[in-house]
């Protein structure tokens, strides 16, 4: 397993809700949890590491054995309130940070590893984290969310990193679109 880069294909898959929570699964979040901390990041969505889970993980500290470790599957997010510009980045687009206009506060609802339900109304870095994280769970990135200028002031560091991708699809790196897409659908089948 390891984390794939934007512009790959799995960061544009909408992934469906699971259904089945297995041993298998319980291993693959272990270790989403120990790349994410190995990368430094405090959040990592199923489609970053090519999976088509609805899930994501979190820990705020960032640092193993600090913080809290959450498991995010089948998330919603609801009832935005109020406007806040911050910086994000992406363990995706590694390097690359831009401020991002979000509501400040939401309603999350989602389960758990051991199906229980959770309800909350968060603000600050969490409501932050999980509005990022869900809307890669919906294909989306943060660069899609920016304003014209700051798309403007890291247009050519997200080049950079589509540049790197075409290359590396050229020796072979990256499987094909249909080859990413027939791996998740097989995977989905499973599990939602
Ligand atoms: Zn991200």
């Amino acid at each position: 397993m390891e984390i794939v880069n934007y512009p790959h294909p799995a960061l544009r898959h909408k992934s469906k809700p699971i259904r089945r929570v297995d041993a298998k699964l319980k291993e693959t979040v272990a270790e989403m949890f120990e790349l994410m901390y190995a990368a430094n990041g405090i959040g990592l969505a199923a489609n970053q590491v090519d999976l088509p889970f609805r899930l994501f993980i979190a820990n705020l500290a960032g640092k193993k054995g600090e913080g809290e470790e959450y498991v995010f599957i089948n998330p919603v997010v609801s009832k935005p309130k109020g406007n806040e510009e911050k910086e994000e980045g992406c363990l995706s687009l590694p390097g690359l940070y831009a401020p991002v206009k979000r509501p400040e506060r939401v309603t999350f609802n989602a389960y758990n590893l051991q199906g229980e339900e959770l309800t909350a109304d968060l603000d600050g870095m969490m409501a932050r984290v999980v509005q990022h994280e869900t809307d890669h769970l919906d294909g989306k990135m943060f660069i899609d969310r920016l304003s014209a200028t700051h798309d403007l002031a890291v247009r050519a560091e997200i080049e950079q990193f589509e540049d790197d991708f075409l290359h590396a699809r050229e020796n072979n790196e990256i499987p094909s679109d249909e080859q990413v897409a027939k791996r998740l659908a097989e995977i989905e089948q499973e599990y939602c």
